[in-house]
């Protein structure tokens, strides 16, 4: 190699490294622009969620519930939320000083915001709100979506529940970073929102369930509201641990019995219940 090419080669060396660290730069600008823009819409969208006034018309507060609402306000859901404290006091969890904010869906953006971050349903509750999603009914104590209808005053008791699971448990030890199995999440939010006196007995819970065609996805109550089969399964689950087995919701979170083996000792004293029962009735 003489000494033109030997220096030709240098120099493109030089300008291919020049070429690389170029680019390298232009890759770190865009992620920092890119990382910025990220940060700046997520901490936006927590803003938004966390003050809902910033997407409503007007708010109302009542007790411990500070309502939003775009339209006059129906004074019969203050009475539901009333209804609904009632069981919440069931609730080892429950906290007479908890302040919760109650986002209604009645054209503001705030629900349609969440249906877009988590998905569509009846109603969301997390931190210190509940959202409904649904279209409500106030008269009937419903809250329909796709033509299904949940009991109005129990949906909210559910979501409540959720607030008083993040109240005690803290973000963190709350769903869904705290991984906590569905079915003791959500039953337990279940457990303490359905205390009607034809949902108290678990035996006819159970056969309620039973008498369900498997194919379908709800179960129904005696109102016609219904709580899909997955939600129906939790519940009588966390009746089961609480009622019969007497533990705590403490104890229960803290339990590793798998969800099948609950299953089957649910089942087991199920059958045994009803033979006994049959027995004295023949006695
Ligand atoms: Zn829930």
């Amino acid at each position: 190699m003489n000494f033109y090419a030997k220096h030709r080669q240098t120099l493109n060396v030089g300008r291919h490294f020049k070429q690389t660290f170029r680019m390298k730069r232009q890759i770190k600008k865009w992620t920092l622009r890119l990382t910025a823009t990220v940060v700046l819409i997520g901490g936006l969208l927590l803003i938004i969620i966390l003050n809902p006034i910033l997407t409503y018309a007007s708010k109302t507060t009542h007790n411990n519930y500070t309502v939003f609402h775009n339209k006059t306000l129906d004074p019969t859901l203050l009475t539901k939320l009333d209804q609904a404290t009632e069981l919440l006091k069931a609730s080892e969890f429950y906290n007479p000083k908890l302040h919760l904010d109650i986002c209604l869906n009645d054209r503001s953006k705030y629900p349609k915001l969440m249906r877009t971050l988590r998905g569509q349903a009846f109603a969301w509750g997390f931190y210190n709100k509940v959202v409904l999603q649904g279209n409500t009914n106030y008269q009937d104590n419903n809250v329909e979506l796709n033509s299904y209808k949940w009991n109005l005053t129990q949906l909210l008791a559910h979501e409540m529940t959720h607030c008083l699971q993040f109240d005690k448990l803290g973000f963190w030890k709350s769903n869904p970073v705290a991984n906590i199995p569905n079915w003791k999440w959500e039953g337990y939010a279940e457990y303490i929102s359905r205390q009607d006196a034809d949902q108290k007995n678990l035996s006819k819970n159970i056969a309620r369930l039973i008498a369900t065609k498997k194919s379908n996805w709800q179960v129904t109550f005696a109102d016609s509201t219904i709580v899909p089969r997955e939600y129906y399964e939790s519940w009588i689950m966390m009746q089961y641990c609480m009622n019969i087995k007497k533990m705590t919701y403490k104890q229960i979170l803290a339990d590793t019995t798998s969800e099948q083996n609950v299953t089957q000792e649910m089942m087991k004293w199920y059958e045994k219940n009803k033979s006994e029962r049959t027995t004295s009735y023949w006695q």
